[in-house]
């Protein structure tokens, strides 16, 4: 089913920032990208992948979260990235990360409590949309996540 992605996206960071109201939550899109652009995506499911993506930038930080995310072209494909400001994760647990129940050793200073099934389940979404997922992250500077979407 065709959905309309950047109403999809503006719904889910309303939701988070009233749930969050001290998160920094934003959203841009390149401007040759038509604001009612459609993708094939199941709603409910990709809206939890970004409802975990962003749930994880709020949880995994120090200070006010700054989250931008934005829908861009980039080598002819639609991509969306999902950036923030919290702790990062070291380079050596990345590959971990979309395994199931995996938590990176002391990722977090504050204990926030969690099953390590967040980016499981997005990799899994995205694996059945064929979109492919990328995490990039640095220790004290935060977290990078890119989706191809086509
Ligand atoms: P759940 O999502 O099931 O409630 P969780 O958040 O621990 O639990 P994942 O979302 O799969 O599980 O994340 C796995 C681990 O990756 C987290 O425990 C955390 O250590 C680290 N992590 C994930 N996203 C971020 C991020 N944006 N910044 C820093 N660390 C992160
Ligand atoms: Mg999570």
């Amino acid at each position: 089913q065709k959905i309309q992605v950047i109403s999809l996206i503006s719904e889910v960071i309303e939701t988070m920032s009233m749930k969050y109201p001290e998160a920094r939550i934003t959203f841009d899109f390149d401007i040759d990208i038509p604001e009612n652009i459609q993708f094939a995506i199941d709603r409910d499911h990709f809206s939890n992948v970004l409802l975990n993506l962003i749930d994880n930038s709020i949880k995994y930080c120090d200070n006010k979260p700054i989250i931008t995310i934005k829908l861009f072209l980039h080598n002819n494909s639609h991509k969306l990235s999902l950036l923030d400001n919290g702790i990062g994760i070291p380079q050596k647990n990345l590959k971990y990360l979309f395994k199931k129940f995996y938590r990176v050793p002391k990722g977090n200073q504050n204990y926030v409590n969690g099953f390590g099934l967040g980016l499981f389940y997005v990799k899994r979404i995205c694996d059945l949309h064929h979109f492919k997922i990328n995490l990039e992250s640095q220790v004290g500077t935060g977290t990078c996540v890119t989706i191809t979407l086509d």
